[in-house]
């Protein structure tokens, strides 16, 4: 099967597609050896490509689900030497984190080869549903001001968070904190922290119980699994 050389960088892991173009257009990109400059060119699997003349891997896509557990760091590598969502994953393939979970955040976190999916997923317009449950300070009541404010977007960063699904979970009057799920789309720094924050009720804990399609069931923090190619299909 022919695909287009930006793509098949893309997927390789080596960067966005975007800016694989940027590269072909520099004239940093060759196929067997050969120069190319422009963008509508289709490649296979038996074409020999460099990109600044280092061979591109063409790798088997594995992806997989991980329970990350609190406590641990969802970069590649830490200057700290923290323990990262890598070392969980000792899988023989070069692994990125699709997007963040806080040091302190547990849940559902994707780890991929397959650098053309995590750019799809990452892409603002990708929109893919990410779902919480957050441990705040303070009584929240249902259909209160503030559940109605996270709701219709709040100001973070001097942007207003898209529409959430909000739902108040419980509330502990003796330890004054309630437990909110939220369903956002958006997947800005730190968003949920600032979104209750922005209301006046700081996160005490905070988990993803699902991204996209994908829940928790049968994981237990620190465990991960292998998403099937159907699970893949259908993340795209
Ligand atoms: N929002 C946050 O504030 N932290 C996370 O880890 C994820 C979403």
């Amino acid at each position: 099967m022919e695909e287009r050389l930006q793509k098949v960088i893309a997927a390789a892991g080596v960067t966005s597609r975007r800016k694989a173009e940027n590269l072909i257009l520099q004239g940093q990109v060759t196929v067997n050896g050969e120069v190319i400059k422009t963008l509508g060119v289709k490649v296979s699997a038996d074409d020999n490509i460099e990109v600044m003349g280092v061979p591109i891997k063409k790798e088997r896509h594995h992806t997989f689900l991980l329970y990350k557990p609190r406590g641990v760091v969802s970069t590649v590598r830490d200057d700290k030497e923290r323990k990262t969502v890598i070392d969980l994953v000792p899988e023989p393939y070069r692994l990125y984190p699709v997007g963040r979970l806080d040091y302190d955040t547990s849940g559902a976190l994707l780890l991929t080869n397959d650098g053309e999916l995590a750019n799809l997923l990452m892409h603002p317009k990708g929109e893919v549903e990410k779902q919480y449950t957050a441990k705040v300070q303070g009584i929240i009541l249902d259909n209160s001001a503030e559940v109605k404010q996270l709701r219709r977007g709040v100001l973070v960063d001097g942007k207003k968070t898209a529409p959430a699904k909000v739902r108040v979970v419980s509330n502990n009057h003796d330890h004054n904190t309630s437990v909110v799920s939220l369903i956002i789309h958006e997947g800005r720094y730190h968003q949920v922290k600032k979104m209750f924050q922005k209301i006046g009720h700081p996160v005490l804990k905070l988990s993803r119980e699902r991204y996209a399609f994908l829940d928790l069931q049968s994981l237990m923090a620190g465990q991960y699994r292998e998403l099937s190619k159907t699970e893949v299909a259908k993340l795209r």
